[in-house]
C-alpha cells in the first residue's frame, strides 16, 4: 500500500544491461521495497536482483567519510571493511581531495601526464562517465582511460565498428516479438539478463524457433528448438560451417547482399573450406544438425542474433562477432522488424559509459582521437586543445604499464580490478606498486585496499543521472535517498578533483553535463533532459522531439563509406592455452543469477546473499564421481597462475571436461586462475577458456 511509504521514486535497476525501470518505495530515509514499472525494456517485470538487491546501500560497510592511508600501513588485501582505521585515517573532504589531486599532479609534473591513468565505471551515469574521461584527457593530456567494457564487449564493438560502422545493437531485444527465429550464442540470459529471457521464452510460446548454442547447456535450452552444445573455443568453425551450408545450398539473400554489403565474394570463397562434415570433429556438432540449423535460420522471414561474453571473451572474440555479423548480413537480417544483431550488454550502463567516451581510442560517440576534425570539435566544446592524438592504453595494458614503471598513478572510479582482471595477482601487484592511487567507491573494495586516498561515493539510488541500456534506451535514474554520512555523488567529486587540477569546470547539476555532452554527441539529438524527466526513456537515434526513438536501425544502409556493411572472413584461431596432461580440464567463468560481478553489492544484499552465500563451481556428475567428490564437497582448481579451493556442485549442463566458475567470490577469486591472453583487436582477455587441473580438496 502506497500509504506505507513516504515516497515512491521512479528510477532504473543498477545491475544488468536490460535496464528495468523500478519504483523505489522509501520510508524513513531508506529504500524498503522495489517494484517493476512499465519501462520500455521491462514492461513492469523485474528479476531477483532488481527486486531484492537494494539493501546493500544501507549496509554498515558503506564508506561514509574520506580516508587517507596511514604512513606505515602496508598495501594488500588486509583491511577489515568494518574497521578500516587500522590502515586509514578519516579525513575531511578538503584534505582528501587536496591529497588526491596533489598526488596525481605531482606525478604529472615530474613524469608527464602519461604517468597517470584512469579506470571509470559502467556503474556510473553517462554524465559521470563523460566527466571522468574528460578529466583524464584534459587534466593529463593523454587518453589512458578505459573501463570494464574492455572485459565485456570490446571485441564485439571492434567487429561491429569495422563491419557495420556502429557498436550499438541494430535492434532492441524486444524486437524478438516480430522474429520467427532467434539465435542465442555464448549467452545465458536466464541468469544474466533474466527479464530479457522472459521475452525470449514468450517468443517460443507463440511458435518462434530458438537456436541456442553454447559449450554449457544454459538455462534457455528448455525452450530451444535446437541446442548445440559445441566444444569450447570452436565458435568460429561452427558459425562458418552454418554459413557454408547457406552458401552451398544457395539460401542467402542475394538482393540484400548486392544492395547493402561488400566483400561477399571473398567471404563466399573462404567459407568453402568449412563444410559441416569437415569440421564436425572440431566443433562436436554433427553435420546434419548444422545443416538443419542453417536452413531454419536462412529460411526465416526475420531472424535475430543475440550474443554475450561467451562470444566476446576469447582471443578470437572479434572473429566470433565477425561471423555473427556475416550470418546476419548474408540472410538479410538487419534493418527490418524482427531482425538484427544484439550483443547483450552486461552492466546497466556499459553502453552509455562507452558512448560517453570512456574508451582510450574514442572520444564520445566513438569519434576517434586520431581524427583532427574530431579533436578540434572537442577543443571548441572544452575550450582547449588538450586531447592527445595518440590512442591510449586499455585496462590490461595500463596494468602492464604499471609493472613496466611507465604509469605511476591512477584514479579508479567504481571499478575493482583487484577482483575483475585476468590473472588477478598480476593486477594486485600492479596496484600495490603505484606511487599514488585514488579510489572512489561505495565500499572498501578489494581495489580500495591498495588506495592512498579513498573518496566515498553515492550509490545508484542516491543520485540522479542518465544511463543507457542494451537497447540504446537513454533512461533517467533518480535520487531516492540521501547518501550515508559524507558520501557524495561521483560527478560532484570528479568536478572538485578537476578543479584542484586547475581545469576550471563549472557544473551545478548533471543536466549541465548532459547539455555539454549533446554538443559533441549526435546520438543524443532530440533527447533532452526535460524529455527524460517527462518520458523516463528515449531510444537513440530519436528523429524528432516527438519520436520515442528507433528500435531498429540501418533499414537504408550502414554508417560506413558507401553505406555498405562488410563481410570480414574469420579463420580458426585456437584458444591460447590448450588442456594437456598436467591441466586437463577447460575452465570457463561467468556470473550466476543472484550475484553481480565482483559481489561488492549483491553479497551485501541480505536476500541474495542468503540464497547464494558460498563460493562454488560446477562440474558434471560423472567428473565428480571420478574425482571421488560428493556434490557439495570441496575441490581444488589449479592453473598455471594460481589455485583456489571451493565447493563443487553437480551440474549435467557442464560438459565432463569443463569447470564452470562464477567470479563473484573474493575467497575463491576466479581471476586468480584466468588467462590474460588478449584478443588482438578488442584487447579483451580470454576469460572463457583456460587449462585447469581439478582435484579433491
Ligand atoms: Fe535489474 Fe537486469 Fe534483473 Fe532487470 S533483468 S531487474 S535490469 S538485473
Amino acid at each position: 500500500d502506497s500509504r506505507d511509504f513516504d515516497a515512491e521514486i521512479a528510477s532504473v535497476c543498477p545491475f544488468c544491461g536490460v535496464g528495468c525501470q523500478v519504483s523505489l518505495k522509501v520510508k524513513d530515509g531508506a529504500v524498503k521495497k522495489v517494484e517493476g514499472i512499465n519501462g520500455p525494456a521491462n514492461e513492469g517485470r523485474l528479476c531477483v536482483k532488481g527486486r531484492f538487491g537494494y539493501d546493500y546501500i544501507h549496509h554498515p560497510h558503506r564508506l561514509t567519510t574520506p580516508l587517507i592511508r596511514r604512513a606505515d600501513a602496508p598495501k594488500g588485501l588486509n583491511v577489515d571493511p568494518s574497521d578500516p582505521s587500522t590502515h586509514f585515517r578519516e579525513a575531511t573532504w578538503e584534505e582528501a581531495l587536496d591529497a588526491a589531486a596533489q598526488g596525481l599532479a605531482r606525478l604529472r609534473d615530474a613524469h608527464g601526464g602519461q604517468s597517470v591513468a584512469g579506470f571509470g565505471s559502467a556503474k556510473c551515469s553517462n554524465e559521470e562517465a563523460y566527466l571522468f574521461q574528460k578529466l583524464i584527457r584534459q587534466g593529463f593530456g593523454h587518453n589512458n582511460v578505459d573501463h570494464c567494457t574492455r572485459l565485456c564487449h570490446a571485441s564485439s564493438v571492434a567487429a561491429l565498428m569495422e563491419n557495420v560502422g556502429s557498436g550499438a545493437v541494430t535492434a532492441t531485444f524486444n524486437e524478438i516479438e516480430n522474429a520467427d527465429v532467434a539465435i542465442v550464442i555464448g549467452a545465458n540470459p536466464v541468469e544474466n539478463h533474466p527479464v530479457a529471457a522472459t521475452f525470449f521464452k514468450q517468443f517460443t510460446r507463440r511458435g518462434g524457433k530458438l537456436i541456442v548454442m553454447d559449450p554449457r547447456g544454459v538455462g534457455l535450452r528448455r525452450y530451444a528448438s535446437h541446442m548445440l552444445q559445441f566444444r569450447p573455443g570452436a565458435d568460429v568453425p561452427l558459425l562458418n560451417s552454418i554459413m557454408s551450408v547457406i552458401v552451398e545450398e544457395g539460401l542467402y539473400d542475394q538482393a540484400y547482399i548486392d544492395r547493402f554489403t561488400e566483400n561477399w565474394e571473398h567471404e563466399k570463397q573462404h567459407l568453402a573450406g568449412f563444410a559441416p562434415e569437415a569440421v564436425a570433429d572440431l566443433t562436436g556438432i554433427d553435420a546434419a544438425t548444422v545443416r538443419e540449423v542453417a536452413r531454419v535460420f536462412a529460411g526465416a522471414q526475420a531472424g535475430m542474433i543475440f550474443w554475450g561474453m561467451g562470444i566476446s571473451q576469447h582471443i578470437h572474440g572479434t572473429d566470433n562477432s565477425r561471423c555473427l555479423i556475416s550470418l546476419a548480413l548474408m540472410t538479410g537480417n538487419v534493418g527490418k522488424p524482427g531482425a538484427g544483431l544484439h550483443p547483450l550488454r552486461g552492466q546497466n550502463n556499459v553502453q552509455g559509459a562507452s558512448d560517453a567516451g570512456l574508451i582510450p581510442m574514442f572520444l564520445p560517440d566513438y569519434q576517434s582521437v586520431t581524427d583532427d576534425g574530431v579533436r578540434s570539435a572537442f577543443a571548441g566544446i572544452w575550450g582547449d586543445d588538450a586531447v592527445s592524438p595518440e590512442k591510449g592504453l586499455t585496462v590490461t595494458e595500463i596494468l602492464d604499464a604499471v609493472h613496466a614503471g611507465a604509469i605511476r598513478g591512477m584514479y579508479i572510479l567504481g571499478e575493482n580490478p583487484a577482483m575483475s582482471d585476468p590473472d588477478v595477482e598480476h593486477a594486485r601487484a600492479a596496484l600495490a606498486g603505484l606511487d599514488h592511487l585514488v579510489v572512489q567507491d561505495i565500499f572498501l573494495t578489494e581495489t580500495a585496499n591498495y588506495a592512498d586516498v579513498i573518496l566515498p561515493a553515492a550509490a545508484f539510488y542516491e543520485k540522479t543521472g542518465t544511463v543507457t541500456n542494451t537497447n540504446r534506451q537513454v533512461q533517467l535514474g533518480r535520487r531516492a535517498v540521501a547518501p550515508p554520512g559524507d558520501a557524495r555523488e561521483d560527478w560532484a567529486i570528479t568536478v572538485d578533483l578537476a578543479n584542484r587540477l586547475g581545469l576550471g569546470w563549472h557544473y551545478a547539476h548533471p543536466r549541465d553535463v548532459f547539455a555539454e555532452m549533446k554538443q559533441g554527441m549526435k546520438s543524443l539529438d532530440n533527447i533532452t533532459w526535460d524529455r527524460l524527466e517527462q518520458e523516463g526513456a528515449v531510444t537513440y537515434p530519436s528523429l524528432s522531439p516527438e519520436d520515442p526513438g528507433q528500435p531498429i536501425v540501418f533499414a537504408e544502409g550502414f554508417p560506413r563509406a558507401g553505406g555498405r556493411a562488410r563481410f570480414t572472413p574469420a579463420s580458426v584461431i585456437p584458444p591460447d592455452e590448450q588442456p594437456d596432461a598436467e591441466y586437463p580440464f577447460v575452465l570457463t567463468t561467468g556470473r550466476q543469477l543472484e550475484h553481480w560481478h565482483t559481489g561488492s553489492m549483491t553479497r551485501r544484499s541480505r536476500v541474495l546473499d542468503a540464497v547464494e552465500p558460498q563460493a562454488n563451481c560446477s562440474l558434471h556428475p560423472a567428473t565428480l564421481r571420478k574425482l571421488g567428490v560428493a556434490p557439495g564437497g570441496d575441490v581444488v582448481l589449479e592453473t598455471r597462475r594460481g589455485r583456489i579451493t571451493l565447493m563443487a556442485r553437480s551440474d549435467r549442463a557442464v560438459a565432463p571436461d569443463m569447470v564452470f566458475l562464477p567470479f563473484a567470490y573474493v575467497e575463491a577469486a576466479a581471476n586468480i586462475l584466468t588467462n590474460p591472453a588478449l584478443d588482438p583487436y578488442g584487447k579483451i582477455p580470454e576469460f572463457k577458456f583456460a587449462a585447469v587441473r581439478v582435484s579433491a580438496a
